[in-house]
């Protein structure tokens, strides 16, 4: 597990949970209903677990 620093398209997220289901200690939903990251940083494949591609791996 490689830990990077990830961010989220809040325009492009619809809020599925996808990202906290799998990685609970790194994604929430705030009180939108969108994806926020906890610690700024986040397994670099929940990239993968987002079905709109709304995470990227910041370089
Ligand atoms: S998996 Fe993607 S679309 Fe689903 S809540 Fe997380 S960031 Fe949003």
């Amino acid at each position: 597990m490689e830990r990077r620093k990830v961010k989220i398209d809040s325009s492009a997220c619809i809020g599925c949970a996808a990202c906290v289901g799998t990685y609970p200690d790194d994604f929430t939903l705030n009180d939108a209903g969108l994806a926020d990251i906890v610690t700024g940083e986040a397994d670099a494949e929940s990239v993968d677990v987002c079905p709109v591609g709304a995470i990227s791996v910041e370089e």
